[in-house]
């Protein structure tokens, strides 16, 4: 059974999506923030208050997922790869290129291009950051830029956080991460492709067995989540290579 996305909006003529599962993280999340403020003694509109902050917050991390994958679309299309949709789900985007560049170059720079977004907005952040700050010292009794500071400064720090996470998270070296691509792409530039992934899927099913191993013992949840998508990232990676080669081999010239 295939479950549904639906699409979110069009932006430089690449579709965004957003699947159904989706709802499963704002429910995940919403639910113990209304019982938490439920407990804590907070009125109906408060409580909902709070939740509609968390909901913000996520939905203002998501912006960044997907400007993440533009970052690969829009410079795989400055190489010639179009690329078919991007999807949201749980866990992250994913930005479905239609086939994989021919020089493991341009794979590279793909990769690379998406936490290059996320380096550019916790650049920003910071800049904007310190030019508030500097207002603030210099013009204290600025009760507006204080008011807001106090507002969005939360929103905003955790904004940067999950930049810089989203960051590290793509320098793991395996797939689906951007890290796989990167080391596949170097690995590629040695042997042939099919070689370099099936390579590449071997170091990403080790880190997700230790990963979800590690989940197991240390009673983090998440982890094995996280490791059984990597697993079958990892599958479907080495699977569509190997598809693509044979076809390659297989298919005759057309004249
Ligand atoms: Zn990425």
């Amino acid at each position: 059974m295939k479950l549904p996305s639906y699409r979110l909006g069009r932006l430089w003529g690449i579709d965004v999506f957003v699947h159904c599962t989706f709802l499963i993280i704002l429910l995940y999340y919403g639910i113990p923030e209304w019982t938490e403020a439920k407990n804590a003694g907070l009125s109906n509109r408060d409580a909902f208050h709070s939740v509609a902050n968390l909901i913000t917050l996520i939905c203002g991390i998501f912006c960044c997922v997907v400007l993440h994958e533009y970052g690969h679309a829009l410079t795989a299309r400055r190489f010639g790869v179009g690329t078919v949709n991007i999807t949201l789900y749980p866990i992250g985007g994913v930005a479905l290129l239609k086939n994989i560049p021919e020089k493991p170059m341009h794979e590279l720079i793909i990769a690379v291009m998406g936490p290059a977004v996320n380096l550019l907005i916790i650049l920003i952040l910071l800049a904007v950051y310190g030019v508030a700050h500097f207002i603030n010292l210099n013009q204290p009794q600025n009760a507006a830029l204080t008011q807001s500071m106090m507002v969005w400064g939360g929103f905003f720090r955790n904004i940067f956080w999950a930049n810089v996470a989203m960051i590290v998270f793509n320098l793991i070296p395996a797939f689906p991460m951007d890290g796989g691509r990167v080391l596949r792409a170097l690995l590629a530039m040695k042997y042939d492709r099919v070689r370099a992934t099936d390579f590449a899927a071997f170091v990403a099913k080790c880190l997700a067995v230790c990963m979800g191993v590690y989940g197991f013992m240390s009673h983090r949840d998440f982890l094995p989540i996280i490791a059984l998508f990597v697993w079958m990232g990892a599958t479907q990676e080495a699977a569509f290579v190997r598809y693509q080669a044979s076809r390659k081999y297989h298919e005759p010239e057309l004249e």
